[in-house]
């Protein structure tokens, strides 16, 4: 039996306020010194009253409007009802039924895939909450400890509604929830750091069934590929379940990053009930009356989708390389800037170059040193100089990475270095023809190889001779004319 997998994910993001979502202890989530940002109030003292943060409400407000959610006039805060160490008051407060967005939908924009991006995946709600302390387990294990710091910022809950089949659809809708939450400036939305915390709701059924089977929940996915890959472990580990006759068992479950499997933490016979009841210390919420919503929806930026669309408009660019620099500011800058500053006889053939080198090269260089963009020397003035010197084809690409390598590092000027280092493409045939001469004498055995067919070999005499020529010279041209020369 065919069975389908049916995901919806629950994504919780620390929002990026001053202060903490019921009082003025500020919200950092730098600060490494526990318990000093603390005070009665989000420590639950009894007498201690709450105030709604009103830039944490205009923030989610701006996520639902960029998602085309339903923002009700009528919002209210419940209480979720739980004991554990990190929860001071012994309730957290949330929202239960009336969240500030209703619906709406995010697009999976970031996939490479045209089909995927049209998909949408809609939202079920986004509503607005507390987040809880941290509990701390020294090495020892004789003890734990507890950090407030974190108890009462401002958190962000979007959940999905069940629409989701497979582990890469559920990690581009979070890679491109993430995004849009770092350009709205909504949250750094950092998931190593905590910031963006995502969990899995996965149940199986057979196609033809209408209800939804047995669910089970994946909690602790601190990384993209962590939800992915948790989730194709699931689906596995329950398709195998289902089709050897046996029940799946609702429960909450962890991810193991190193072993990469799911384990179970507790099961439907612990789970709790929250008891939610109306705040009774808030007031309930008509955000039309709080907020000028024409003055909000003018202030929204320019949304990554359509970023990525003017992108590709613009500059001609492919999907994939426009993703790349819609998830990194800093790329998109560069590329901007070096674009503008192209001799404008090659900004055709010079852009895609551009954003290959950015996409490929520069970003690859500094994934395998572990650059930060401060570490990056090279002005968009001198990228744009090196692809000119390309696209004029006075330089092969040969020499245009090796002179990228070193300008990344030093930012030294490109026409100096293809001066004092003579990299110039050797135009002067009688110089390619004396070196390529001299590469033949020197390889018998690979000449005698060629002779008997293998053909490949010519890419060895061509690597020889453009060591020789220090890369200044056109491989395919050196590869047509070696073939002359052997073969007469
Ligand atoms: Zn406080
Ligand atoms: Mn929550």
């Amino acid at each position: 039996m065919e069975y389908e997998p049916i995901l919806g994910l629950e994504v919780h993001v620390e929002l990026k306020t001053k202060s903490k979502m019921f009082c003025s202890c500020s919200n950092d989530s730098n600060e490494h010194h526990p318990n000093t940002l603390i005070c009665p109030i989000c420590l639950g003292h009894p007498g201690t009253l709450p105030t709604i943060n009103k830039k944490a409400v205009e923030l989610v407000i701006k996520v639902g409007l960029a998602v085309g959610s339903q923002i009700p006039e009528f919002s209210k805060f419940d209480r979720k009802n739980y004991f554990y160490p990190d929860l001071p008051k012994g309730y957290q407060i949330s929202q239960y039924d009336e969240p500030l967005c209703k619906g709406g939908q995010l697009f999976l924009y970031l996939s490479d895939d045209d089909k995927l991006n049209q998909r949408a995946i809609e939202i079920e709600r986004i509503h607005l909450e507390e987040d809880t302390g941290k509990l701390i387990h020294p090495e020892d294990k004789k003890s734990t400890l507890i950090d407030f710091n974190r108890a009462g910022i401002p958190l962000m809950e979007l959940v999905t509604k069940p629409v989701i089949h497979t582990g890469k659809e559920a990690r581009l809708f979070a890679q491109g929830l993430q995004i849009l939450l770092k350009t709205l400036r909504v949250s750094e939305a950092d998931m190593e750091k905590g910031q963006m915390r995502c969990e899995v709701n996965i149940s199986l059924k057979p196609q033809e069934q209408k209800e939804l089977g047995t669910k089970v929940e994946v909690k602790n996915l601190n990384s993209f590929k962590a939800v992915e890959k948790a989730i194709d472990f699931e689906i596995k580990r329950q398709t195998e379940i289902l089709e050897k006759g046996e029940k799946v068992i609702q429960e909450t479950r962890g991810w193991d990053p190193i072993k990469e499997i799911t384990y179970s933490q507790r099961t439907k016979e612990e789970a709790q009930d929250y008891r939610y009841f109306p705040e009774p210390d808030l007031p309930p919420l008509n955000v039309y009356k709080l907020f000028d919503f024409k003055k909000l929806k003018a202030e929204l930026p320019e949304l990554p989708w359509q970023t990525k669309q003017n992108l590709i408009q613009t500059y001609n660019i492919l999907s994939q390389g426009a993703n790349i620099l819609v998830q990194d500011d800093k790329a998109l800058l560069l590329f901007k800037e070096t674009v503008s500053k192209l001799d404008p006889e090659y900004k055709k053939i010079g852009t895609p170059l551009i954003n290959n080198y950015l996409t490929t090269d520069i970003l690859g260089i500094k994934e395998k040193e572990g650059l930060d963009w401060e570490d990056i020397k090279l002005s968009s003035d001198n990228f744009a100089q090196l692809i000119n010197n390309l696209a004029s084809e006075k330089i092969s690409s040969r020499v245009a990475k090796d002179i990228l390598l070193d300008i990344i590092h030093s930012n030294q000027d490109v026409e100096e270095i293809i001066k004092t280092k003579g990299l110039e493409k050797i135009k002067d045939e009688s110089i390619l023809i004396s070196t390529i001469e001299e590469i033949i004498k020197n390889n018998p055995k690979a000449i005698e190889d060629y002779k008997k067919g293998k053909t490949n070999t010519l890419q060895f005499l061509v690597g020889q001779t453009m060591a020789k020529l220090k890369g200044a010279a056109d491989p395919q041209e050196l590869g047509k004319l070696i073939r002359e020369k052997i073969t007469g």
